[in-house]
Formats: C-alpha cells, sequence, structure tokens
C-alpha cells in the first residue's frame, strides 16, 4: 500500500472520528435541553468561539464587554491543515457562537460547521458577507476563491461589517452597542489603509513584488500595486516542487529583487531553498524578514491585533524593499 493510502485512510479514520465525535456531543446536548445555552454564559456574556486569531480580533472588538471569544487556533497555525481536536469540538458545542472564514480556509473543518449548524448553533460564516465581485479566483482551480481576504482592508471593512449585523442580529437587544463598535473598528481600519499606502509609496515601483512561501498576499497584491508570488499555491496543502523553485530563482536573478519573505504560519525550509537556488545564480536575495500570513502574532510579539499584525508586515516589507 503506497503512502497516499495510507495517508487518505487515516484520515477517512480521523474524519469519521471527528464526526462521531460531534454526534455524541450533539445528541448529548440535544437530549440535555435542546438549547444554544449547554453552558451557561461567562457573566451574561455570549461565548463565542472563532476558529482563527484573525477573526479573534474583529470578533472581540465588536462583541466588545458582551462576548467571552476564545480562538481554536493560535498564533501561527496553519489554517488550512488544521484539523480540529476533541477539545475543540467541546468548546464549540459549548458556544452560543461559532465564527469562522470560509472560502475552504478552514479546509479540514467543513464538516463540523454543517454539524453544527444543522443542530441550530448560531454561525457566523464571514464568506457570506463578502461581495462576490471583490474575491480572486484560484488561478489553478478556478471555481475556488482564494481564503486571504484579510490583506485587503476594504475586503476586510467587510467582514467586520457582517460579523457586526449578525451579532446585532443574533442579540437584537444590544444591536446599537455592536453597530457602535463597528464604527470604531472601521475607523482604526481606515488609519490603517492610509499607514499602508504611505508606506508602500516609499517602494521603487519595479521593487514591489512580494515573493513569499504561499500565496496569501494576492489580496494585498492586488489593494496596494504589488506583484505577488508564492512558493506553494493558496493552500499549503501541496508541496512546492523543484520546478517551481527554479523558475521563482530565475526571476527573483534577472529582476534584482532585493528580498523575499518567510512566514510564521509555514516552515521557513522552502524559502531557506528559494535563497540558495538565487545565490546559486550569483545574486544574493535577502530574506526579508518574517510575515504574518494566516494568523496574528502572538501577545509576546507586540502584534497580537490586526492593525499590529498588519502594521509589522507592511513595516517589514517596505524596509526590505525600499
Ligand atoms: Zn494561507
Amino acid at each position: 500500500m503506497n503512502q497516499n493510502s495510507i495517508t487518505s485512510i487515516r484520515s477517512v479514520r480521523f474524519s469519521l472520528c471527528i464526526m462521531v465525535s460531534v454526534s455524541i456531543f450533539l445528541v448529548t446536548t440535544l437530549v440535555g435541553c435542546g438549547s444554544t445555552l449547554a453552558t451557561p454564559p461567562l457573566d451574561g456574556k455570549m461565548r463565542i468561539v472563532t476558529t482563527t486569531t484573525l477573526l479573534y480580533d474583529v470578533v472581540t472588538f465588536i462583541g466588545g464587554e458582551n462576548a467571552a471569544v476564545i480562538s481554536l487556533m493560535g498564533p501561527g497555525v496553519d489554517p488550512h491543515l488544521y484539523q480540529a481536536s476533541a477539545g475543540d469540538v467541546i468548546r464549540m458545542q459549548d458556544a452560543d457562537i461559532i465564527v469562522y472564514n470560509g472560502l475552504h480556509l478552514e479546509g479540514k473543518m467543513g464538516d463540523i460547521f454543517a454539524a453544527l449548524a444543522r443542530v441550530g448553533r448560531d454561525i457566523i460564516c464571514i464568506e457570506d458577507g463578502i461581495e462576490e465581485g471583490v474575491l480572486l479566483a484560484d488561478e489553478d482551480n478556478p471555481e475556488i476563491h482564494d481564503p486571504h481576504i484579510w490583506f485587503d482592508v476594504s475586503i476586510w471593512m467587510q467582514a467586520a461589517e457582517h460579523v457586526a449585523m449578525r451579532l446585532a442580529e443574533i442579540d437584537e437587544e444590544n444591536a446599537a452597542y455592536y453597530i457602535a463598535n463597528l464604527n470604531a473598528y472601521l475607523t482604526s481600519l481606515a488609519e490603517l489603509d492610509q499607514y499602508i499606502k504611505n508606506r508602500v509609496a516609499e517602494v521603487p515601483q519595479d521593487q514591489r513584488v512580494l515573493v513569499t512561501a504561499h500565496d496569501a498576499f494576492r489580496y494585498f497584491g492586488v489593494a496596494y500595486g504589488f506583484e505577488v508570488m508564492g512558493l506553494q499555491g493558496i493552500s499549503t496543502d501541496a508541496e512546492a516542487g523543484t520546478a517551481d523553485v527554479s523558475n521563482l530563482a530565475a526571476l527573483i536573478a534577472e529582476r534584482r529583487l532585493k528580498a523575499i519573505f518567510i512566514e510564521t504560519s509555514v516552515p521557513a525550509r522552502n524559502i531557506e531553498a528559494l535563497q540558495a537556488a538565487v545565490r546559486a545564480r550569483g545574486f544574493a536575495v535577502s530574506v526579508g524578514g518574517e510575515l504574518y500570513s494566516d494568523s496574528l502574532g502572538d501577545p509576546s510579539s507586540g502584534h497580537d491585533t490586526y492593525v499590529l499584525t498588519f502594521k509589522a508586515n507592511i513595516d517589514a516589507i517596505v524596509d526590505a524593499l525600499k
């Protein structure tokens, strides 16, 4: 039996295991009380579970003092490959509201969200709040959209609006509070957007090329005028081939790009291999630091909000390429 078959059997077993776990937890709750309040809310707050730290940021801001929010994935965790643990399933089961990105970002968790929706959990799927016209198609699979919507601040504003509207629907009594928090969040995003544009203006036009470990930055490229190249596609679920490394190395050497970037949620080895391949062509490209791609920074980094994470990224990009 080859490795692929073993892997797929393991993943089927794992999926079945998760589905059984979901069913057991859901059945227990349904028998218990049949409401979303399987576990009492904390001090009257709604229990909200988000999948990623990026969603944690927007939900914490807009939910404010009415929300007790936890993120299943911590800083630096790769959402494309993330498998929910039994503990995660319990946390989602105990939550009043579950918030996820959609657009196949949480590629291994779709069945769980569907099961939770079927038993009446309030689910906020960010994908539902984004105008289809602004979504980018995956170059290799045009029927799939790129999930990395947070790297265009104007799209993240739509995500924030969707969160606020859904919280206002679910908890009507406090609708005005969520809208006020939304407005404050949008103001901070508008300031961030201007900051990014000001910094990008420091980079010469021919150096506005962003080479990273995977294709997380295409929305960034469209919004802020960068050519963007990732060694892997829009998911990290496929390895970069040697042909990809070699083609990209040739391009970097030819265009004399000053820097390429590693990402916090993807192992550095691919970008290091790319740097070595460029060097073999007689051109020294530097590694321009580590970008946050699919998560916020951890609290000790000082970059643990959406705004601070994006500022850290744009500062690293501009300082290395200008
Ligand atoms: Zn990604």
